[in-house]
């Protein structure tokens, strides 16, 4: 066997471009059910010059003698190298793990179906007893993966532990981020105990109104889907509308997504679509691809929105910027503000007078539900992050353990989470945190805007202009690196608590 050649971090960053972008479309074809067996290890294979140690040893030597730009381009191009080393080798594992997932069905009134399908429908179906029933259906089929789940995690934090010389996952997590994790889960934990009191009043009254008088004190976690959509609102905000609305509220900030050709929409229906909205920028600007599966209720709009930003962002970088500051970036807290920053316009009542025709006091009630949401979502995930510091923390020790998972994400919610569903619900690198960062960022954001544009930022061209130069940064900045630019303290979580009615 020929020893591979060992490429300048140009070189490299030209092929990994290709690599990343197959490896894209691949993923993109699983998860919009055009394909029902993923095949990212045979990519991989294509590729095996790119993930060597002897590569990653020559990207780790170039950054050390690098200026500050090239160095951060350096850092970012060694990551992607040690996660293709680890992907390299464990992508079949993966896969297998994914393929079993997708094969498994569970088997409901007489329907077979796969467990994609099982979570859509627990966002549609109106009776409760059917949601308890499908959803703990699921919640079993779904458990009965932990074993495979938690023996893969294990063995991607070794290997990344091995790649990277950090072997603790929080000290490796935060080296990367650029933050103390400590130091946020801290302000949020404040941020979370300061909304308490404007979070159980809002449940009480959306409980009630959305799950109805045969609910629980706290119920399952099942309803969670349900509750999301709103779907008792579902008259007011159709399936149908979802995509033609959502273009239209984004015509006034000057964004024609529907006519930008470097976004591709997807929306249509397939059985093995996963029911998630996401975007994949397999090479951005050009190739940006924004996914959706609308379900009905308002959830649907709130997603499309979602992901409308994170594909305004990529598709908007400035294409003279090197790939790595297109296409690579550290974490996801930055892109997240862009996608935080256009779903909050579903937050503000005169987004509901304008589109769906309610009358002002609708409009404010209905408003009010996304705030309720937002809140539950927002402690669900400062919950989330502490059990996931907790959970690394004695993961060396005990190998990992659900200790906590269900208490402190039922305190926070009010709704019952059920302990074996800690693994399904944990995402790989403190995604939670990204989230959490965006949440405090895209408060302090909209803030800015309200100072800069108005109360109606939200259908302003100079709030488009403003967002515009932010996206044609791509990813190189930080969250923090745009709080500091706003004028915020990175930990200021005071715009965010006014959001959320505290
Ligand atoms: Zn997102």
């Amino acid at each position: 066997m020929s020893v591979a050649a060992v490429r300048s971090p140009t070189e490299y960053e030209d092929r990994l471009r290709s690599y990343l972008f197959d490896r894209a479309e691949e993923g993109r074809a699983v998860r919009v059910g055009e394909k029902e067996v993923s095949e990212q290890a045979a990519i991989i294979a294509r590729y095996p010059d790119l993930f060597t140690r002897d590569q990653l040893e020559a990207l780790r030597s170039a950054e050390g003698g690098a200026g500050d730009e090239d160095r951060e381009r350096f850092y970012r191009l060694r990551k992607a190298c040690e996660a293709g080393l680890a992907a390299a080798e464990l992508s079949e594992r993966h896969d297998q793990l994914e393929n079993a997932i997708l094969a498994a069905r569970v088997s409901f009134r007489g329907e077979d179906m796969p467990l994609r399908t099982a979570q859509a429908m627990l966002a549609v179906l109106p009776d409760y007893g059917g949601r308890e029933e499908l959803g703990a259906l699921h919640g079993d089929a779904s458990a009965a993966f932990n074993d495979d789940r938690l023996a893969l995690l294990a063995t991607d934090e070794e290997l990344a532990a091995e790649l990277s010389g950090i072997s603790d996952s929080v000290e490796r997590n935060e080296e990367e981020k650029g933050i103390s994790l400590h130091q946020l889960n801290t302000a949020l934990q404040r941020a979370s105990d300061a909304s308490e009191g404007a979070f159980s009043g809002l449940r009480a009254s959306w409980f009630e109104r959305l799950l109805g008088p045969e609910r629980e004190d706290v119920p399952t976690s099942y309803h969670v889907g349900y509750l999301r959509r709103l779907s008792p609102l579902e008259g007011t905000y159709t399936k149908e509308r979802a995509t033609d609305v959502c273009l239209a509220t984004l015509k006034p900030l000057g964004f024609d997504l529907a006519n930008d050709p470097k976004i591709n929409l997807d929306i249509e229906d397939r059985p093995q679509k996963s029911p998630r909205a996401c975007v994949i920028a397999s090479d951005a600007p050009n190739v940006v691809h924004l996914i959706t599966r609308a379900a009905g209720g308002l959830h649907d709009y709130q997603a499309f929105l979602h992901e409308a930003g994170h594909a305004l962002h990529f598709a908007g970088c400035d294409p003279e910027l090197p790939y790595t500051f297109r296409n690579l970036a550290r974490d996801h807290a930055h892109t997240e503000i862009f996608s935080y920053i256009l779903e909050a316009i579903s937050r503000e009542p005169a987004w509901h007078v304008e589109h769906f025709g309610l009358s002002d006091e609708e409009a404010k009630t209905n408003a009010e539900a996304t705030t309720f949401l937002e809140a539950l979502l927002f402690r669900r995930y400062a919950a989330k992050l502490g059990f996931e510091l907790d959970f690394w923390r004695r993961f060396r020790e005990n190998g990992g353990s659900s200790a906590g998972y269900s208490e402190r994400l039922t305190a926070a919610t009010g709704v019952r989470y059920r302990e074996d569903a800690y693994l399904a619900d944990m995402d790989a690198g403190f995604y939670s945190a990204d989230y959490l960062r965006a949440w405090i960022r895209s408060a302090q954001l909209r803030e800015h805007f309200v100072r800069e544009v108005g109360e109606d930022w939200w259908r302003s061209p100079d709030t488009g202009e403003l967002l515009r130069e932010l996206f044609s940064e791509g990813t190189r900045p930080s969250s923090e690196d745009i709080a500091s630019r706003l004028g915020y303290d990175p930990l200021d979580t005071g715009p965010l608590l006014t959001e959320l009615g505290a």
